[in-house]
Formats: structure tokens, C-alpha cells, sequence
């Protein structure tokens, strides 16, 4: 059922897109946002835009709406396709209110382990989202956008498992050029997961924003990352990231990027590679931690 599910979005992919051959068809690009302190990655090949999480929306500062709408208003999004969401977590989820809003078509993924959590459902009534537009996502699930590949792995959700460790793990291949996404999966799923199939990515999202409990030696060892791209809000309470996760980076020999740095993070596919974008003058500012 899900895969018909997703074949039909696929469909839906191309038909939402700017016209096939059309000169305004914008570059294939994977932007990871200055949110502060949350996720928010922007995919746009042939036409089609998917969001891996929305920013946070927490202690009454919705990112989705002050952040996340005006860059993709400057970066010319005229329609978003999906919203995939690792983890119902405020940080991650709570931006895709604003978002859905704006963008009628769009549609939402989660894990289909989160269905009956309740404050997602609570979420869920809140925004008055119809069930169409939510798709819950099985353990595996494919998806194809033109040339790009997705490959999203869902671990186990339930009773003792955490809301983090539910986090799903996606995996972008654009012409040879991957990407990884973990949310806040913890470093025993990591592991796990690290079995199940191919995870090397050229551009790794770091682990619940660089927090000690992700980022284990050996997933960095599976996943080779080139790029690691910590995404947290300047100052933030949480200390992230942390030094030791720092440490591990750095050991690995993987470039370190932070969105609370360096603001907006740009990667353009060139000759089968993730090509980081030179940042503007002044623009490269994170986002301060709204916590
Ligand atoms: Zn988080």
C-alpha cells in the first residue's frame, strides 16, 4: 500500500513541477537552513521541492513562518511537494504547520511507528490537516524524483523506544551524489541501521545537531561523510555541538559545517558531486537559539 502510495507521489512530483524543458526549471540544490536550533534541508530537482524537516516551532517562535517561508520565497519555491519528517519532535515537525499552510498541495511523511503518538496526533487535529496529506511511511520505502533517489529506512517505534530513536533514516542520491539524514537517532540505531543496506554520503546531516548521544565512530565509518553538517541555533542551551562529537568529526576527517556559524548551507550537483556554494558577504549568520 505504501509503495503505491508513494508511486502516486512520485506522479505527483512532476505534475506539481515547473513544465518539463522549461528554461525557469530551477538548479538541482540541497540547502541545508539557518533555523536556530532544529532541522530544516530544502531538495528542488526537476521541478520538485521536498523539505527533510520544517525548523522548530517552539516556546511560541514558529521558524515555518519566520524562517522557513520567506527563503524559500527568496529562493523563488513556488510549490512544495513534501514535507518528510524524521521525528515528531517540536524542533523538527513544528515548522511544517506554516508550511502546509502556505503550500496547499504539499503533503507530510512520518514514520507510520509515530501514527498513534499522541501528541502527533494532537498536532496533527491542530493544523486541521486533512488524512490525504499525510503519508505514513513503512520501514522501507522508495522514492524517485526524476533522476533522484531516495531511500528512506524507518527503524522500530514503540513502547521503550524513544521518540529520537524513532527518527527515520533517509538517504538522497542525486547522479552518484548522496546525502544522508538521521534526525536524532541515537548512536545503538545508528548502529543498526548502519547494517541495512548502503549509508556513505558524501554530505551527512550530524545526529540530533551534534549532541554526544549520535555520531558514533563507526557511523561515521559507515557513512564517509566529505561534508558534516551540524545544524543548531547560536548559543543554544543544549551545548550543541558537542566538543566530543567535534572531536570524532574531526578525527574522521570530514568538514565540519554548523548553520550557527555559517547561516544557510549550499550544495549545487556538479559532474556527480555535491558542490558547496560560495557563501555571500554578510549573509552567512546563524540563527540565534529562540529556547
Ligand atoms: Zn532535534
Amino acid at each position: 500500500l505504501s509503495k503505491f502510495r508513494l508511486a502516486a507521489l512520485w506522479v505527483a512530483c512532476g505534475a506539481g513541477g515547473v513544465g518539463a524543458g522549461s528554461f525557469s526549471t530551477p538548479p538541482t540544490e540541497l540547502r541545508f537552513l539557518a533555523v536556530g536550533q532544529g532541522d530544516c534541508a530544502v531538495f528542488r530537482h526537476a521541478g520538485a521541492t521536498l523539505l527533510v524537516d520544517a525548523g522548530p516551532h517552539m516556546h511560541g517562535y514558529d521558524a515555518g513562518a519566520r524562517i522557513v517561508l520567506p527563503k524559500l520565497r527568496k529562493m523563488g519555491v513556488r510549490s512544495v511537494d513534501l514535507i518528510v519528517v524524521t521525528h515528531p519532535h517540536a524542533d523538527h515537525l513544528g515548522g511544517a504547520g506554516s508550511v502546509l499552510r502556505e503550500f496547499p498541495q504539499a503533503r507530510l511523511a512520518m514514520p507510520e511507528g509515530f501514527r498513534d503518538h499522541p501528541e502527533t496526533q494532537a498536532q496533527l487535529r491542530e493544523w486541521k490537516l486533512p488524512a490525504e496529506r499525510v503519508l505514513w511511511l513503512g520501514r522501507e520505502e522508495r522514492l524517485r524524483i526524476d533522476r533522484a533517489r531516495i531511500r528512506i529506512h524507518c527503524p522500530p517505534y514503540g513502547p521503550g523506544v524513544s521518540v529520537d530513536d524513532g527518527s527515520l533514516f533517509l538517504r538522497l542520491d542525486i547522479d552518484g551524489a548522496a546525502a544522508v539524514f538521521t534526525g536524532d537517532a541515537g548512536k545503538e540505531v545508528e548502529t543498526r541501521t548502519s547494517r541495512l543496506g548502503d549509508w556513505s554520503a558524501q554530505v551527512l546531516q550530524v545526529g540530533h545537531h551534534g549532541s554526544r548521544t549520535s555520531s558514533s565512530e563507526a557511523w561515521l565509518r559507515t557513512v564517509k561523510p566529505e561534508y558534516s553538517i551540524v545544524s543548531c541555533g547560536r548559543d543554544n542551551s543544549y551545548g550543541h555541538p558537542h566538543r566530543d562529537v567535534i572531536e570524532t568529526l574531526s578525527r574522521a576527517g570530514t568538514k565540519i559545517l554548523r548553520t550557527d556559524q555559517e547561516g544557510d548551507l549550499i550544495f549545487e550537483v556538479r559532474d556527480g558531486k555535491f558542490v558547496r556554494r560560495g557563501r555571500v558577504r554578510g549573509k552567512g549568520k546563524g540563527v540565534r537559539s529562540k529556547e
